[in-house]
């Protein structure tokens, strides 16, 4: 067995998920950090060193092939620069590539491949070669939609992550569903993101809570709309609360709009569908492939699966990590 390994890096906001894996995608070892956002770049750069640390000790440098980073916001996959995501203030222009390079050499001993990468195109590149992906032999073409506090996505065409220009292709949470919809916080109107992530159903649902509508929902909040998050409004469904179920058709519906142009531009074989949202099981898959059945262009609709992700949380550490394959 190929005895080299692969570093993939999640930042995020909140957290900094490392692991170590094998080239199948294999976890051997994993640590993980606050991000702790607002104590700027050096502080952030200085945790991520310590958790590729943590999962290197121990192991023959020789034998790495590589340390991919999935990152927040806009980037430069050519350059490896991250510019201004918005859940790390400070970040105005980091050469995260040179820097995490730069200190492989000198603490590590190794000039090894670093690549950069948008989270949800990585998160995308993680199920397709490690996660949901992996039941379809032979799989050429995917999309993948992370639905949860926003809604990203990458696409797998013929068998490589798309791109783009700056390697942010596939933002799916930012076509428009609703052009007399609510404005996005990114300045497009009705775009998924506003309409089917998780504060929209918070917000939905607290809108009916305040009118005296779903009354389990209501009673799971002690009658207060600001205690409604979406994962209540998921509850109260489940319980049959109608209002609640009728919220999270819509969300379903909304989902399999977008859904049905990212099969109308990139005739995929599957769409694979993960975030905390995607949890909420048939009571979203089911709206959403009946949107798709009755709005998708019969031929390009034929043949196309639509599954819930694999990998939960880990999509998006093993995608980093797959960056570099
Ligand atoms: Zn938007």
């Amino acid at each position: 067995m190929d005895p080299g390994y692969i570093v993939g890096v999640d930042l995020g906001g909140t957290k900094i998920l490392t692991a170590r894996c094998d080239l199948a995608g294999q976890v051997l070892a994993q640590a993980r950090l606050p991000t702790l956002a607002e104590e700027g770049p050096d502080a952030v750069l200085a945790r991520i060193f310590a958790t590729i640390q943590t999962v290197l000790a121990g192991c023959d440098p020789a034998h790495l092939r590589g340390v991919g980073i999935g990152s927040p916001g806009t980037l430069d996959n050519a350059t490896g620069t991250v510019f201004d995501p918005p859940n790390l203030p400070g970040w105005r222009v980091v050469p995260l590539r040179d820097r995490v390079r730069a200190w492989l050499q000198a603490e590590v001993g190794r000039t090894a491949r670093v690549e950069v990468g948008n989270d949800a195109n990585a998160a995308a590149l993680g199920e397709y070669r490690f996660g949901a992906g992996t039941a379809y032999p032979g799989l050429r073409h995917m999309v993948y939609m992370t639905v949860s506090t926003g809604i990203g996505g990458g696409v797998i065409s013929d068998g490589r992550l798309l791109m783009g220009r700056r390697g942010m292709a596939g933002e799916v949470g930012h076509i428009t569903v609703d052009v007399h919809g609510p404005r996005c916080a990114c300045g497009n109107i009705g775009c998924l993101e506003v309409l089917a992530a998780g504060p929209a159903i918070a917000r939905a649902g607290a809108a009916l809570v305040s009118r005296g509508r779903a009354p389990f929902l209501a009673q799971l909040v002690g009658g207060e709309p600001a205690r409604v998050t979406s994962e209540l409004v998921e509850q109260a469904a489940r319980q049959d609360d109608p209002d609640a179920c009728a919220l999270m058709a819509q969300i379903g519906h909304y989902l399999g709009v977008g859904v049905v142009t990212m099969i109308h531009l990139f005739n995929p074989e599957l769409i694979c569908i993960g975030g905390g949202v995607s949890k909420a099981g048939a009571l979203i898959f089911d709206p959403l492939i009946q949107t798709v059945d009755a709005l998708a262009l019969p031929a390009m609709r034929a043949g196309v699966d639509i599954v819930p992700a694999r990998l939960g949380d880990r999509a998006g550490v093993l995608g980093a990590a797959a960056l570099v394959l």
